[in-house]
């Protein structure tokens, strides 16, 4: 632990991030650790964002942060300019100009134990967690307990209308909301949850024999034949507040193991910011309400 005369550098927390989250664990196709920053340069704020946007950057900058923890990947894919004509390139730009480092937990966040989905999972009090998607044996992130996503028991059983507004409940507030598909009255006992997009993990929610299963980003297709084909019912929240809960421990390591102070974004960065549902069969008369 460093003296405030004394702070870590962005090498000591990166360090400290890939000890917990180690680089070699995110998917092949995913691009994690340092994006930006001097390794040198001393730390003694830290702002945890799920993602690296104009606006998270103004709040880092404004916070006098030294550094940015982002969930997301700012480049997935190879750029050849990083013009600030770009989005991305002013958010480069700002950065560095500001003497902000970014550095990038992904996959290998998703995949530790724990990780983004046990924060997920404690919102709602899950027990005996597994993990939902287990790394291949042989693969680098394979071991006990880690792997994308958690399966878990409910404090109590409910039916799929009460866990859809209890997820509304516990999880962080957005215009999306939560919506779920499938027979309101179903009871769950078991849920299968995932932070971000995760309907890659559809069989394996399945094959899990859970009773739900949470995440983001579902779509039409996948989620009808899923559900006709005898899967769990689904519930579909807004993919910032699937990640979101894991900030609070991100945050926690980053404390423990750095000393640095850190701030934690509660900025919604889904995108969505709009949610109207149809006017309710009693409720077509809102001006009789008084
Ligand atoms: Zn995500």
């Amino acid at each position: 632990m460093r003296t405030p005369e004394f702070p870590p550098t962005v090498a000591d927390v990166v360090t400290e991030l890939e000890r917990r989250y180690p680089p070699a664990w995110a998917q092949e196709w995913d691009r994690v650790g340092l994006v930006l920053g001097d390794p040198n340069a001393p730390v003694r704020r830290v702002l945890c964002v799920v993602d690296a946007v104009p606006e998270t950057v103004a709040e880092a900058i404004e916070a006098r942060a030294d550094l940015i923890v982002a969930h997301h990947p700012l480049f997935l894919r190879g750029v050849s300019s990083v013009a600030p004509t770009t989005y991305k390139g002013r958010i480069v730009h700002q950065l560095i100009k500001a003497d902000v480092a970014l550095y990038v937990a992904h996959t290998n966040a998703d995949v530790a134990e724990p990780g983004v989905s046990d924060a997920l999972a404690a919102r709602f009090g899950l027990t005996g967690l597994l993990p939902l998607a287990p790394p291949a044996v042989g693969a680098p992130a394979h071991g006990a307990g880690r792997g994308i996503g958690r399966i878990g028991k409910l404090p109590e059983p409910m039916t799929l209308a009460e866990l859809t507004r209890h997820a509304a409940a516990v999880l962080p507030a957005t215009a999306w909301g939560v919506r779920a598909a499938g027979d309101p009255r179903r009871t769950v006992r078991t849920l299968a949850v995932s932070g971000g997009s995760g309907d890659g993990f559809l069989a394996a929610a399945t094959t899990a024999g859970v009773d739900a299963y949470l995440t983001a980003d579902l779509r039409h297709h996948p989620t009808s034949e899923h559900l006709a084909t005898g899967g769990p019912a689904l519930l579909d929240a807004a993919h910032w507040a699937t990640e979101r809960p894991w900030l609070d421990d991100l945050a926690v390591v980053l404390r423990e193991t750095t000393g640095v102070e850190t701030l934690v974004s509660d900025l919604e960065t889904d995108p969505w910011t709009v949610h109207a549902a149809p006017p309710a069969a009693d409720d077509k008369e809102p001006d009789c309400e008084g």
